[in-house]
């Protein structure tokens, strides 16, 4: 970035302004409008100029050549004269003095640029393009316009004076977040972006005094997808734009948490393989917590929550606390890697079934059940498996798959750090070692991987642009 927009608090501030013609005059409006004190500085100043300082209390108009000294008391100052000299005078002086300064037309010189600005008070928007294309900031500043209602700056101006009561009468964050919403986003600011002024306030005090009961709360068990924000489901966004907190872990991508409404309070729950961050039973005592509170609560998970997800071990607490949740499905990892690496899972001719199993070969557990694995004709999908990838290898073959069935690793599938590691179960494990391989990864054996070669179409940035890490 360029240029940082701040928004500058002139009232009653002094501002020099070198120069008195119309570009002189074009800034004098927006200063005044914004209640600063100018001190006008210019031999000959336009009729115009003359008659807005006039209405202004506090205003100087110093009818001569600008000179040292014109910068005492100023807190800004902005340079719009016709003479390129004055104007680098009053900058390189300005500058000198730590004072923000505006040469008019001279980018090089200023330290402080007039954005475009569309000026609904207390309401304001700034549009910059840091110089680089006037055009193109005027049509945004048009477009821009004519989606913000005319009657904006009276609604935030009511709003503006109920904050404090509310702050004082609602005590619970929720409930004040609530109130403010019905207050932007329903009845009451339809009533005052129509000019229904007095109705609006009338809701609004009503609302102030009879707040609706603190919400019991509510948990979304949310799938995000493998990666690509693009694949979230509607439902998905809705509820990050909406949740009060968000409990998220390692594998949803940063591009997806950046969806996630700003001001939501973010948990990272964490996950790395074997290294939990935060236990298990503490992430499902958090979530009832936090809905006990009335809050709108978004548990946010890599691929879809009911598969791999743990998602049933935390809705049972939930459950058991009598607490509303619900579920929102995402696109799995076996679903968004194989699409993205060109990998039908399912092909008449090479696989009537798919299995989704886990890899992660825990000491002691279940072992997994090789023999219905290596049966052919069926796509297997092994999440959690790139530290068991050649014991998984080892076992299919060993259990009568053939060695040269297709296999591939795929590597943080659908982002754009994506890489797909093919090989064959025989030779596959060694490939795989000879690599540097960054989780998550997922591994898909069958004929259909073999298909890849003609029906992969995605290309990812590679390693170099891999600002993808998980
Ligand atoms: N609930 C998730 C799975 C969680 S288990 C889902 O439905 O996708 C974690 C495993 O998912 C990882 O070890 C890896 O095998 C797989 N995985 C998740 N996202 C992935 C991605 N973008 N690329 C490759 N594998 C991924």
């Amino acid at each position: 970035m360029d240029y940082l927009p701040l928004s500058f608090d002139l009232r009653r501030q002094r501002v020099l302004l070198a120069g008195g013609g119309g570009v002189a005059l074009r800034k004098a409006r927006w200063l005044v409008r914004a209640g600063a004190r100018l001190r006008v500085v210019a031999p000959v100043v336009e009729a115009e100029l003359e008659a807005l300082l006039d209405g202004v209390e506090g205003a100087e108009l110093l009818r001569r050549e600008y000179r040292e000294g014109d910068l005492e008391g100023v807190v800004l100052a902005v340079a719009a004269t016709s003479d390129d000299g004055v104007n680098a005078e009053v900058a390189r002086a300005a500058r000198r003095d730590r004072i923000p300064v505006n040469a008019v037309d001279q980018p090089s010189l200023c330290t402080v640029i007039f954005p475009a600005i569309i000026d609904r008070s207390p309401v304001t928007v700034a549009i910059s393009s840091g110089g680089s294309s006037p055009l193109l900031v005027r049509r945004l500043k048009a477009r821009i316009d004519r989606e913000l209602p005319a009657r904006l700056g009276e609604l935030a101006a009511l709003l503006r004076r109920y904050r404090d009561a509310v702050g004082q009468r609602l005590t619970e964050s929720s409930q004040r977040l609530r109130f403010w919403e019905r207050a932007v986003d329903g009845d009451i600011a339809d009533h005052a972006l129509a000019g229904r002024l007095a109705r609006a306030e009338a809701l609004l005090q009503q609302a102030l005094e009879q707040p609706v009961a603190a919400s019991r709360g509510e948990v979304a068990l949310v799938g995000a997808g493998p990666g690509d924000p693009e694949l979230l489901t509607l439902k998905a966004l809705r509820w990050m734009q909406n949740a009060d907190v968000v409990l998220y872990d390692r594998l949803v991508s940063p591009e997806v948490l950046a969806l996630v409404r700003q001001d939501a309070e973010r948990i990272y729950v964490g996950k790395a393989c074997s290294q939990h961050t935060v236990p298990q039973g503490e992430i499902n005592a958090l979530l009832v917590d936090l809905a006990r509170r009335g809050m709108r609560v978004l548990r946010l998970k890599g691929g879809d929550p009911f598969i791999f997800g743990r998602g049933g071990e935390e809705l049972e607490e939930l459950a058991a606390a009598g607490l509303p949740f619900q579920v929102v499905p995402g696109i799995t990892a076996a679903s968004g890697c194989a699409s993205y690496a060109g990998i039908p899972l399912t092909h008449r001719d090479h696989a009537h079934s798919v299995r989704l199993v886990s890899g992660h070969l825990r000491e002691g557990s279940e072992p997994l059940p090789w023999a219905e694995l290596a049966v052919p004709g069926q796509t297997l999908v092994v999440y959690m498996s790139l530290r068991g990838l050649p014991e998984i290898c080892r076992q299919l073959i060993a259990h009568g798959r053939s060695p040269a069935t297709p296999a591939a690793l795929v590597e943080r599938g659908t982002t754009r750090a994506q890489r797909v590691l093919a090989g064959s179960l025989a030779d596959l494990p060694d490939r795989v070692a000879a690599t540097e391989v960054k989780a998550p990864t997922l591994l898909i054996i069958g004929e259909v991987v073999a298909l890849r070669e003609r029906l992969s179409w995605f290309e990812a940035a590679g390693d170099e642009a891999g600002d993808n890490s998980f």
